[in-house]
């Protein structure tokens, strides 16, 4: 049914440790590429524990594996170059380089008829003045590349006293959400697309804290969403699983971001779905036919952060409750340990 034996994948978190899980149980293997300490690699077939800019380490790594996917966007072009010169990349270069920079996503969404946040590029700091006089305050700086976890960005409450990034960025309007959902969605290599239900997220300091669904708002809300987050998928002939990150508001749904990935947000599917997003991305990447996106139950996510791990003795007596730990050593404040995924109907 297809060629595919052994998956790359490019980033050892725990993502890719997910991804590795739901590979074997589909009788195939992974060969992850980390450079620091991977999670992964203690589920997946094998390690190569090396910098983006060992070509020769990137070059075995690629001649050993039938595709290359990845768990973390922001891998150097360079890399991406030598590897993609040797095997197919999935999904596509063109979804990372949309997704790696802020100002060509914002751009790029805009161009298919989607709504984002009222957007500036900043260029330096010189440029800043000039953006606000446009966006206005209250509104967000963010850099246009490696921002994660609401690192990387200044929230502008007064024009007068904003605060520089220190790189290239975008100045976004702020948006008056009423909630924040995500669409995990799937295209396979035949453009045939899967979606799974759209999750409530709340964040705390930038970082998800937990996913709900269903998420409670108006079926037309939550198609509109799927039918976005399709079109992103379709526009970029993508392959593979994508999380769109959405702002609701009155007027509409605003496209805040794309992760071009299994996605937090979508580890509720551990729990809800026969075909969750992890095996979901490793079929649609192994060319094999994709699962359906059904949910059977309602589930809430929670992420495990930092010392939320001392409720372990509880969480794992509980009921309904299946508990995720991703192996990393030490609990530090923010540092993402596991999640649970609670099962409420
Ligand atoms: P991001 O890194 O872009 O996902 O931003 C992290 C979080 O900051 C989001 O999940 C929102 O809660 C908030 N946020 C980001 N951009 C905006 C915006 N333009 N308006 C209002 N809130 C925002």
């Amino acid at each position: 049914m297809s060629d595919v034996r052994i998956i790359g994948i490019l980033g050892g978190g725990q993502l890719g440790r997910m991804l590795s899980a739901a590979a074997s149980r589909l009788g195939l293997r992974c060969h992850i590429y980390e450079p620091c300490a991977a999670p992964a690699a203690d589920v997946a077939y094998r390690l190569t524990n090396a910098p983006y800019e060992d070509e020769a380490a990137l070059r075995a790594f690629a001649e050993s594996v039938d595709v290359v996917t990845y768990e973390f966007e922001n891998v150097p072009t360079s890399a991406l170059d030598l590897i993609e010169s040797i095997v197919p990349i999935r999904p596509n270069r063109r979804a990372l380089a949309v997704s790696q920079d802020r100002l060509t996503e914002k751009t790029f969404l805009n161009e298919i008829g989607l709504t984002t946040a009222p957007f500036a590029d900043v260029p330096d700091q010189a440029a800043l003045a000039g953006a606000l006089a446009g966006i206005g305050a209250p509104s967000i700086l963010k850099t246009r590349r490696l921002g994660y976890d609401g690192k990387g960005q200044v929230r502008i409450a007064d024009a007068a006293v904003a605060e520089w990034t220190g790189a290239p960025s975008v100045l976004e309007g702020f948006v008056d959400f009423t909630a924040e959902i995500s669409v995990i969605v799937a295209r396979g290599m035949d453009g045939q697309v899967a979606a799974f239900d759209p999750g409530l997220n709340v964040h705390q300091g930038g970082i998800l804290r937990s996913t709900t669904v269903p998420c409670g708002l108006p079926g037309r809300v939550t198609t509109d969403a799927v039918l976005i987050a399709a079109r992103i998928a379709a526009a970029l002939d993508y392959v593979g699983v994508m999380g769109v990150e959405l702002f609701v508001t009155p007027q509409g749904l605003v496209v805040n971001e794309i992760a071009p990935r299994v996605h937090n947000s979508g580890h509720w599917t551990q729990a809800g779905c026969a075909v969750d997003q992890f095996e979901q991305h490793i079929r649609a990447v192994a060319g094999l036919p994709l699962g359906d996106g059904k949910r059977y139950a309602d589930v809430v996510m929670e992420n495990l952060i930092g010392d939320d791990l001392a409720r372990l003795p509880d969480l794992l007596r509980a009921p309904d409750v299946q508990v995720h730990l991703y192996g990393k050593g030490e609990a530090r404040a923010g540092r993402k340990m596991g999640h649970v995924n609670r099962i409420t109907r």
